[in-house]
């Protein structure tokens, strides 16, 4: 039997790149997958065609949006929580805006969301966060705000596995290094910067990182909770 048979599962940010991934692993792994994405209709509506799963337009700045759009998914299995933004640059030039705007999508989202989902979560329950590397480790300049906002979630989850683990539910967040999509293409600035201290000199792909929220979402990682899992092809070795 495909291993999410009967199992529902929110993915927040499932459009593209590495939330499309999930969505599709769990899908085509059984699960009852409701995704939401912000910008990319078209995207959205092509995944949903091809998977089955069912498409939410859900802006992640939007903090009662959000912790709506969890509380309406129904009691869930599975948490995922993948939209995310960068912001590059220089501090003393960066816009506030969009720094604060930053901080709601990678921090207080995945925070109520993960909040919201675990009222109604049975034992067995799965939230999983989608961090970065850059929550250990920042090599360049340029990513202090992005940074700052990846080590935040790895509090939370130390956090929330422990507030949660008496009921069974486990909370963990995925560091990918690089991974080849729209906000890090594999043939973009970044290779430069990040390639000389890899053991593999390459981009991940986004089914690398699907791979390893599957095996969380599992029922082989009941014991694994309040813990950064790094996939980065050696970048913090
Ligand atoms: P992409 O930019 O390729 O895709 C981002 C996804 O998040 C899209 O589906 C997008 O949906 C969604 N999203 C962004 N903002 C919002 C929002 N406000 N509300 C709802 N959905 C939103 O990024 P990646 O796939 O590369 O990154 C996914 C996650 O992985 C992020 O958290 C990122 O920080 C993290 N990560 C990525 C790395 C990489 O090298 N690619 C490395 C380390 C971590 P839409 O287009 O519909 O708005």
């Amino acid at each position: 039997m495909a291993m999410f048979q009967g199992k529902s599962a929110l993915v927040l940010g499932g459009s593209r790149g590495i939330g499309a991934a999930i969505v599709r692993r769990l899908a085509a792994e059984g699960a009852g997958v409701t995704f939401t994405y912000a910008g990319s209709k078209e995207a959205a509506e092509r995944l949903a065609g091809e998977t089955g799963a069912r498409a939410v337009m859900t802006d992640s700045a939007d903090r009662d949006a959000v912790i709506a759009r969890v509380r309406d998914s129904g009691p869930l299995d599975v948490l995922v929580v993948n939209a995310g933004v960068v912001v590059f640059g220089d501090p003393l030039e960066m816009d506030p805006d969009a720094v604060d705007r930053l901080i709601r999508i990678n921090i207080a989202a995945p925070y109520h969301a993960s909040v919201e989902a675990a009222r109604r979560m049975p034992e067995g329950g799965r939230i999983i966060v989608i961090g970065s590397v850059n929550g250990d480790r920042v090599s360049f300049p340029g990513v202090s705000a992005y940074a700052m906002s990846k080590s935040a979630l790895q509090g939370m989850a130390r956090g929330l596995a422990r507030d949660f683990g008496p009921r069974g539910i486990t909370v963990n967040v995925v560091q990918p290094g690089p991974i080849d999509t729209d906000m890090n293409p594999a043939d973009g600035p970044f290779k430069d910067l990040v390639y000389p201290a890899m053991a593999f000199k390459r981009h991940g792909r986004p089914e690398d990182v699907a791979g390893m929220v599957a095996w969380l979402a599992g029922p082989e990682a009941g014991f694994v909770t309040g813990a950064m899992h790094t996939i980065d092809g050696g970048f913090g070795a």
